[in-house]
């Protein structure tokens, strides 16, 4: 289904001086989720603004993932209270996953009596629609689907970087692994068609993006269930086609459903980018069974083997948690074993949250917390050192990056990072971004590299 602007067209002038301020929680699907929101906001004259002072729209969009997130949301939603005296006008919104969970609309306006919109992840593209019945009707509005709708193409996206973009591929995921709460707040897995994924690929290289990384909770398995014939490995050659595309990422793999097609897709085609992520969560096998994640160390070993064969500059990430029900020393020592065995590039390392819901959160073996911490300290150590080794090759080295803008820690350099992601940063002139250039590495740093221009 096509998204429809015109259904909610406001006036420009009628919103003249009219900010709006969002904030985002979670991973890169939220983000995505919020630059349509900007979009569709934008696209009836509001102005983004990055002061609440200045806003006459408040939108938090929120993740469930992890309890400090949550916590984060009814901390910021209290603190909402003193604006909404001093502006009764403000409008006050609340979506994303947090939403999709049982009870928790409810909970919110009760605590949050001031809030007037509230909505899930299945019907953001209804915000302009739910904002015109506050603005017009004066009600609170409160509308939560259970289930996934088919997917609505044409949403506008305000895109925060010029350089590079995200661009979902799918939606949901279906393979409930014990501990993630995502299935039940982003539905069951389902694809965009390729012609639309292509087409919108096409418009952003026109606007001189350089860069795309495709997101799905499991690209691994995008095509299911669509009428055309394809796979992700299919999508990835189409996709390389594309003229005037650098450089193309992926993001999340899941190794059972990783395969030597898109392994051989990754060493044939010169934009897909050397880099994976391919989270492991434990080293043990029985912690594995137990996440419901359908491979073994076996299996995954397999994968990171024939990775660093047919791609040997590729960079490997992951995802690790700790302290997941039922986590014994030998268990968290298989998957030191495991780390120390692989060499990440990076890994994004966890302590283990409940989640309400979730099959984990009912096991009765949890981990005390004491534990938990021991062990996530241990293993980022492991992970580190594996970090500042693989750096330390880059060191004389020629890398070619993509300039993305100002580096985060010292405004008057830039950064950039190289073909399998590494950071690096460098002082250079900002006519520079958006542009691939070769830089000498002359230093590793523990997370970063330093350049120096050619
Ligand atoms: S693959 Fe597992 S961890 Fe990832 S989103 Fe799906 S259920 Fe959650």
């Amino acid at each position: 289904m096509e998204f429809d602007i015109k259904k909610y067209k406001d006036t420009k002038k009628s919103n003249t001086g009219k900010h709006f301020f969002i904030t985002t929680y979670g991973c890169q699907m939220n983000e995505e989720d919020s630059e349509k929101l900007s979009g569709m906001l934008k696209r009836i004259g509001y102005t983004k603004t990055e002061s609440i002072e200045d806003a006459s729209i408040v939108l938090f969009n929120t993740c469930c993932v992890r309890e400090n997130a949550e916590n984060k949301v009814f901390g910021n939603l209290g603190m909402m209270k003193k604006y909404k005296r001093k502006n009764p006008d403000l409008i006050i919104g609340i979506c994303g996953c947090m939403m999709q969970q049982e009870g928790m609309a409810d909970k919110v306006l009760k605590t949050f009596p001031y809030v007037d919109i509230i909505f899930g992840t299945h019907n953001s593209y209804k915000f302009p629609e739910y904002l015109n019945r506050v603005k017009t009707e004066g009600v609170q509005v409160k509308e939560i689907l259970n289930k996934e709708t088919e997917i609505i193409e044409g949403i506008p996206i305000d895109r925060e970087n010029s350089t590079k973009a995200f661009v979902t591929i799918m939606y949901g995921c279906n393979n409930f692994c014990t501990y993630c709460i995502v299935p039940y707040v982003r539905g069951r897995e389902r694809s965009r068609k390729s012609e639309e994924i292509i087409k919108e690929i096409k418009e952003l290289v026109s606007k001189g993006y350089k860069e795309i990384t495709l997101l799905g909770q499991n690209v691994n398995s995008y095509g299911k269930g669509l009428e055309e014939t394809i796979d992700f490995a299919k999508l990835l050659r189409l996709i390389n086609e594309i003229d005037g595309l650098e450089r193309v990422r992926f993001m999340t793999s899941h190794p059972k459903d990783l395969n030597e097609d898109v392994i051989s897709a990754i060493k044939e085609c010169d934009k897909l980018c050397e880099q994976i992520h391919l989270p492991v969560q434990s080293g043990s096998n029985r912690i594995l069974k137990e996440m419901n994640r359908h491979y073994d160390r076996e299996r995954y070993m397999y994968l990171i083997n024939k990775i660093k064969e047919e791609i040997p500059n590729a960079t490997i990430t992951t995802d690790i948690i700790v302290g997941f029900p039922g986590e014994t020393e030998e268990d968290f020592n298989d998957t030191l074993s495991l780390v120390k065995e692989v060499g990440y590039n990076a890994a994004y390392t966890f302590i283990y949250s409940r989640r309400n819901h979730t099959p984990a959160d009912r096991m009765e073996n949890q981990v005390p917390d004491d534990v938990k911490h021991e062990r996530f300290n241990k293993l980022v150590q492991a992970v580190n050192e594996g970090v500042i080794r693989s750096n330390k090759e880059y060191e004389g080295k020629i890398v070619e990056i993509l300039v993305e803008g100002p580096s985060k820690n010292d405004e008057t350099k830039l950064m950039g990072r190289t073909r399998n992601g590494k950071l690096v940063n460098f002082a250079g002139d900002k006519s520079l971004i958006g542009q691939l250039i070769n830089l000498k590495i002359v230093r590793a740093q523990p997370f970063s590299l330093v350049g120096e221009l050619l």
